[in-house]
């Protein structure tokens, strides 16, 4: 366990803005930041953080809480796990010994990155100093990467021997973690091969090959891809999955270009290693590849952080095409307004910008048509429209594309020019789009709104007191936590009577609710404190409000215990009973009068 003031002193620390802005595109919207919401699909921005506050919230989905919420739920850490990480991050010393299974979890994730990093200054090691490298050095300089992107991209070279790698990390990191990493294989024990033997019980996966390092966002090594020098098979070799390599997240080489992508807007995506790398080197900025998998949806949320365009070059055969139309509705989904950049037959982004140059390459980028319009014209071909069978069959397949588009203008525009090519009206095509609507083919969006089940007076008495915290002691006069009949209100309330006027409020109670379905209701609150506009004002209403309910109740309690004394004709009961009320309502009045002050 941390204790508590370290919690404190690392959620003071660790600057909302600071940390959700390394994942969320964040916009400064008066006192606030705005931006498009990791937690759920949406175009205009819900996503709210406040830096005074230091808290963050969504209006589209409800999700909301502190700094510590964020990364629990954007990077599925653990408590501890949030914690030792801000706590690094930003210099805060954590107690000595806490042997918590998350925080062993912690250091082995570390380790991992530790030995990525290690890894990857030994292999380059070995291709600047090695004579067997030098084939992977002449490779390096076939392909027009120089000293500069050399360095730059951490190229490296693996040893062909079965046990260099092993031998050098076994002693620091263990043969568990190095198993793990991918980086060695475990020998089976029926492989009876002399080379193999001589490791003991693994050997090294990537062996006499150029070894290029893969990085994720933020720079950090967390696999390696290895190129085959000869003749042999795989040509590329990668490390598999590991706690810290998922290929559906990583886009090899964004590292390095996500400010020029987040500067331009756009960027150019591409399937290999060196049709990213060889492009870049020679001048294209804003260039990244996919791990050899189709597009995911964790690709799409990382990249609508940075940019709103994406052209992708792609192999224009039927395969490629195909692959393409799957893309296409991802990315049609998050609005993105995706291109198709095609390059002449036989050539890749590599040998086409070696043969051809850059600014040629460029050309094709920036004269790229959209992805729909290339994929239309695919689709139609493959029609004979002046059938009328097969022109419905086509107007079939088109439709669900269409249907997806998100940009009303661009929809219109779509239907015009499909319409158009089809020889058939636009009338005829919004029927075929309505059926489909009405089918429910397509998804409907995901923003949902919360509603919320706090009453509304209640919802006013916190907002009010957390606008101007001047006015607790008054309320705290006038109105007591028990009053609140919601247990989120009740608790809000009663930690404002406490620790109220501490600067960091907010963000501290949010902490009590870490994990709870109340969370969002909180944030929400939190954030609609500053719609309050008078918030004395607002304060008295309540104040009168509530002291009426109370009186309200009280009336009804004691009316429902006489009935009950006539009912058991209890006579002293009903006296007693008919009394108290008399004196009741007299107080009750006389306390309404009497505005309180
Ligand atoms: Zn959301």
């Amino acid at each position: 366990m941390i204790p508590e003031e370290i919690v404190n002193e690392i959620r003071q620390r660790a600057d909302i803005v600071e940390v959700i802005g390394e994942f969320v595109r964040l916009e400064k919207a008066g006192q606030n930041y705005k931006g498009l919401c990791p937690f759920h699909k949406e175009k205009t921005p819900s996503f709210i953080v406040n830096p005074a506050k230091q808290i963050f919230h969504c209006y589209g989905c409800g999700t909301g809480g502190n700094v510590f919420t964020f990364l629990m739920k954007h990077e599925q850490y653990s408590f501890p796990e949030t914690l030792h990480v801000l706590a690094r991050r930003f210099g805060v010393r954590l107690p000595e010994k806490s042997d918590d299974i998350s925080t062993q979890q912690l250091q082995q994730t570390e380790r991992l990155y530790q030995l990525h990093l290690e890894a990857g200054a030994f292999f380059a090691e070995q291709l600047r100093s090695r004579p067997e490298a030098k084939i992977a050095r002449e490779y390096l300089r076939k392909r027009g990467i120089d000293e500069e992107a050399q360095q730059r991209f951490g190229f490296g070279y693996a040893l062909p021997g079965w046990d260099a790698l092993r031998r050098k990390f076994i002693q620091k990191y263990g043969e568990e973690l190095l198993l793990e990493s991918g980086l060695v294989i475990k020998r089976k024990s029926e492989e009876g091969d002399d080379a193999r033997q001589m490791a003991v019980g693994s050997y090294d996966r990537f062996r006499d090959r150029l070894m290029i390092p893969i990085h994720d966002e933020r720079g950090r090594i967390i696999a390696f891809g290895g190129r085959i020098l000869g003749d042999g098979q795989p040509k590329y070799m990668n490390s598999p999955e590991n706690p810290i390599f998922h290929k559906s997240k990583t886009l090899f080489g964004f590292h390095h270009v996500k400010d020029a992508v987040r500067r331009a807007g756009t960027i150019v995506l591409v399937e290999g290693y060196f049709d990213m790398i060889v492009p870049f080197a020679h001048g294209v900025p804003n260039i990244a590849a996919t791990m050899g998998t189709a597009l995911t949806d964790q690709h799409l949320r990382t990249l609508q952080r940075y940019a709103q365009k994406v052209t992708l070059i792609f192999d224009p055969d039927p395969a490629g095409v195909n692959a393409m139309m799957k893309a296409l509705d991802l990315f049609l989904t998050y609005g993105f307004e995706v291109r198709a950049g095609i390059l002449p037959t036989g050539d890749d982004p590599d040998t086409f910008v070696r043969k051809s140059g850059v600014a040629e390459f460029q050309r094709i980028v920036e004269h790229a048509p959209l992805l729909l319009d290339f994929i239309r014209d695919r689709i139609i071909e493959r029609y004979d429209t002046s059938r009328l069978d097969q022109q419905i069959a086509c107007v079939n397949q088109l439709v669900p594309i269409i249907a997806k588009i998100q940009n009303e203008v661009e929809w219109r525009a779509q239907i015009a020019k499909t319409a158009d090519v089809l020889h058939i009206t636009d009338a005829a095509l919004l029927a075929e789009l309505r059926k489909i609507t009405r089918t429910a083919t397509i998804q409907p969006r995901e923003e949902v709104k919360t509603a919320t089940t706090i009453p509304i007076i209640e919802q006013y008495v916190v907002t009010a007191l957390l606008k101007d915290k001047r006015l607790i002691s008054k309320a705290q006069a006038h109105i007591q936590p028990d009053e609140l009949s919601h247990p989120l209100t009740r608790r809000v309330l009663k930690a404002l009577f406490v620790y109220g006027d501490k600067s960091d409020f907010e963000a501290k109670m949010l902490d009590m609710f870490q994990g709870s379905q109340f969370q969002g209701e909180l944030s929400r609150l939190f954030m609609r404190s500053e719609e309050v506009v008078d918030p004395e004002v607002t304060l008295q209403d309540c104040i009168t409000k509530l002291h009426q309910q109370r009186f309200e109740q009280a009336t009804l309690d004691l009316t429902r215990k006489t009935q009950d004394a006539q009912e058991r004709k209890d006579r002293f009961d009903l006296d007693f009973l008919l009394e108290q009320k008399n004196q009741d309502l007299l107080r009750k009045k006389q306390q309404l009068m009497r505005k309180p002050t």
